[in-house]
C-alpha cells in the first residue's frame, strides 16, 4: 500500500495557499510567477528556481497565447494536449530532484517546457531523454527546446514514440518523469530505472512517486488532488 499525502496538509509534508486549479493569481512576468511558486512553497530548492528562472514559460507557448504564459495554469498547445500548470511542474521536480549528471526520462514531452528545466538541472554532462506521441507535438518540442541550444548540444533528445513502452537503446534512466496520467505506473518505467532512482508519475488525479531501492523492490508514495491529460497507449 502507497503511503497517502495530502498536499494542501501543511502539517504533512504538504505545501502553501495555490489553488490546484490555477485560479489563484494573475502574474504580469515569468519572475513574478516564480515568485509566487516560491511564496507558495511550490518551489523550495535553489537550483530548482534557478532553472524555472532561466526557463521563459513564454517560449513554449503559441504566439496567440502570449499574454497567458505567467498564468499559473495548464494552456492548449494544439492536438487536445495542454503545456502543465506551472505549481504541478514545480511540485513534481521538487519530488524528482535532478542532479547534474543524470539521464531522465520525460514522458510526454508536449510544448518541451519541463524538458529545458530538466537540461538546465541535469547540466552539460548529463541528458534528457524526451517522448512524444504526437509526431507534430514532438516537432514543436525540438523547435522550443532549441531555442536554448539543448538540442544541436545532445542534452535534449526528442523521440517521437509511446513512452510508456521500452525505450530501445536509451535505458537505464536515473529518473523518470511523467506529464501524462494513466492507470498504473507502466512496468517499463521500473525496469527503465537504475537502482537508486526514482519516477515521479500521475496516476489518475495523484502524483505518485517510486524509489527503486533493488532490482525487486520498490517504495511508493502518493500525493492526490492534481488534475493531468491521458496517458494514451499505443495498441500493438
Ligand atoms: N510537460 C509537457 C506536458 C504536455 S501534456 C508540457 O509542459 O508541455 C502531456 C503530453 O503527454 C501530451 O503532449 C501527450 O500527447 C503526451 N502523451 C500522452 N501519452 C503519451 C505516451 N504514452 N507517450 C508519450 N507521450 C504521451
Amino acid at each position: 500500500m502507497a503511503e497517502k499525502i495530502n498536499i494542501f496538509d501543511k502539517d504533512k509534508d504538504g505545501v502553501g495557499s495555490g489553488a490546484a486549479d490555477g485560479s489563484g493569481f494573475i502574474n504580469e512576468s515569468h519572475e513574478e510567477l516564480v515568485k509566487h511558486l516560491e511564496a507558495d512553497g511550490y518551489l523550495q530548492t535553489p537550483a530548482i528556481s534557478q532553472a524555472f528562472r532561466k526557463i521563459d514559460r513564454k517560449d513554449f507557448v503559441a504566439p496567440e497565447l502570449q499574454d497567458e504564459a505567467y498564468l499559473d495554469s495548464a494552456l492548449p498547445i494544439g492536438f487536445g494536449q495542454t503545456i502543465s500548470q506551472p505549481l504541478t511542474v514545480a511540485f513534481m521536480l521538487e519530488l524528482l530532484r535532478p542532479k547534474p549528471g543524470e539521464r531522465v526520462l520525460d514522458v510526454g514531452a508536449g510544448s518541451g517546457w519541463q524538458a529545458a528545466i530538466l537540461a538546465e538541472l541535469i547540466g552539460e554532462s548529463g541528458q534528457v531523454v524526451a517522448v512524444e506521441r504526437i509526431k507534430e507535438l514532438a516537432e514543436k518540442a525540438r523547435e522550443n527546446v532549441a531555442k536554448y541550444d539543448f538540442i544541436d548540444s545532445g542534452r535534449v533528445k526528442v523521440i517521437t514514440g509511446d513512452g510508456s513502452k521500452k525505450i530501445e537503446g536509451e535505458p537505464p534512466f536515473n529518473k523518470i518523469v511523467a506529464a501524462a496520467s494513466g492507470e498504473e505506473i507502466p512496468e517499463a518505467w521500473k525496469e527503465e530505472l537504475v537502482v537508486g532512482g526514482r519516477i515521479v508519475a500521475p496516476v489518475r488525479q495523484s502524483i505518485i512517486v517510486i524509489d527503486k531501492i533493488k532490482p525487486d523492490q520498490f517504495e511508493t508514495r502518493e500525493y492526490f488532488g492534481f488534475s493531468f491529460v491521458p496517458l494514451v497507449k499505443s495498441k500493438n
